[in-house]
């Protein structure tokens, strides 16, 4: 009998009718002879509820408490997912991570799973029970609650899945898929059938906000395919794979936009080994993530060194900027705020040419002009005017026909 795990977001479980519906599409899957293993997250915005909560309380709480609070989520739908199968005649058994042995490190807010003891979760499949399992938690060696990070149930998804070699792993949402771009910017984005593990990582860290990267990255180290798709109806959705030969033929997957963002500029940085180390050590230090750094050399022994960084960040990443431009005589700073970036992704880039050069193309034909590009080897990024975002988005959409289903690539064989 194979084993099927399913997770379900906050959002298909928000509230009773919606718990009884996904009780529903699991029962409909055991029945169908599959043992079944739902892992579910707290209730629509519980968790941020919980989050508001503990503001009200105090501004820094211990990050092993807020663990604890913000656990409790999971462990309301759980409950609430096996009484409801109970009611529909279903047997069925709740667990927390604490309960099956979901052993992590003590890294509260951020902690990573170690090992799943998955006798109880086999036993209880064996017995015809649906198991529930609280998505997003986890528990240290010595018992205290941890959690995985937000939007950690689909870490937990993919870590019950391996650990228990299930057949399938799906994650249902309220969307079909992952599209070719965001539909709500683009008209005709289109549902992929088929994306790579990489190109998903690269997609989420570009704003096209669908999975968790950790758990994406534990799907490629350990090789589980994931399926995304609709908890609304039955049709197929996106699955997430490793690489195949036959992706390579498509050029360009999917287009993103990441919106808020702000560029920051150092100039006349000394150029010498350690400044780049100082610099982003310092900024780290401060807590600011940093997108991505371009250091090109001028003249005189000095350098420029640009990066992006989230608008929200920009008070903070200010006050180093200034604070390191006090440090190193001749030393400025610049900043450029409301710009966004585009970029498409595909694994297909690896082989085939001309990608860039389209999408530039595309956007020189509207008149939009490029601040910065950075590259990867499955994607091109520009930054924009934020205004010209939505616009940029479907023009780079339509230059690499994503709104059409995928036929063989006319490009010519090479690198971008
Ligand atoms: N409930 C947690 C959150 O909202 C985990 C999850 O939904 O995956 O971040
Ligand atoms: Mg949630």
């Amino acid at each position: 009998m194979s084993i099927v795990v399913m997770k379900f977001g906050g959002s298909s479980v928000a509230d009773a009718d919606k718990i009884r519906a996904c009780s529903a599409r699991a029962i409909e899957a055991r029945k169908a002879g599959h043992k079944v293993v739902m892992v579910v997250s707290a209730m629509g915005d519980t968790t941020d509820d919980l989050v508001a909560l503990a503001k009200q309380i105090t501004s820094t709480p211990s990050k092993r408490e807020y663990d604890q609070l913000l656990a409790t989520g999971e462990q309301v739908t759980i409950s609430l997912v096996a009484m409801a199968m109970e009611a529909m005649g279903q047997p069925a058994i709740s667990f927390t991570a604490g309960q099956i042995g979901m052993v992590t490190d003590d890294k509260h807010t951020k902690a990573r799973i170690k090992r799943i003891d998955v006798q109880k979760v086999l036993r209880e499949l064996k017995s015809g029970k649906i198991v529930i399992v609280a998505g997003f938690q986890g528990v240290t060696e010595d018992g205290a609650v941890t959690t995985l990070g937000r939007g950690g149930s689909n870490v937990t998804l993919v870590a019950i899945a391996a650990a228990l070699k299930a057949d399938m792993c799906e994650n249902y949402t309220d969307v079909d898929g992952i599209f070719t771009a965001d539909p709500r910017l683009v008209p005709n984005a289109r549902k992929i059938d088929q994306v790579s593990y990489d190109e998903m990582l690269e997609l989420a860290s570009l704003g096209a906000n669908v999975l968790h990267n950790r758990a994406v990255e534990f799907a490629k180290k350990y090789n589980v395919p994931i399926h995304v798709r609709s908890s609304l109806n039955h049709s197929k959705g996106t699955m997430i794979v490793a690489e195949s030969e036959e992706m390579e033929r498509i050029v360009v997957s999917g287009a993103a936009l990441k919106k808020q963002l702000a560029r920051v500029s150092l100039r006349n940085v000394p150029d010498r080994p350690g400044m780049a180390a100082r610099i982003f050590h310092t900024i780290g230090a401060a807590d600011i993530v940093v997108d991505d750094i371009i250091q090109t050399e001028t003249t005189n022994k000095l350098a420029a060194v640009s990066f992006t960084v989230d608008m929200g960040d920009i008070t903070d990443v200010k006050a180093v900027c200034e604070k390191l431009c006090s440090q190193h005589a001749g030393m400025t700073v610049e900043f450029k705020t409301d710009l966004a970036k585009v970029s498409v992704v595909g694994v297909g880039m690896r082989v085939h040419t001309g990608v860039a050069q389209r999408m530039f193309a595309a956007l020189a034909g509207a008149g939009i002009n490029i601040h910065n590009i950075t590259t990867s080897e499955i994607k091109i990024s520009c930054i924009i005017d934020q205004v010209q975002g939505p616009i940029a988005l479907r023009l780079i959409h339509d230059a690499f026909d994503l709104g059409k289903t995928p036929g063989k690539a006319k490009a010519k064989k090479g690198r971008k």
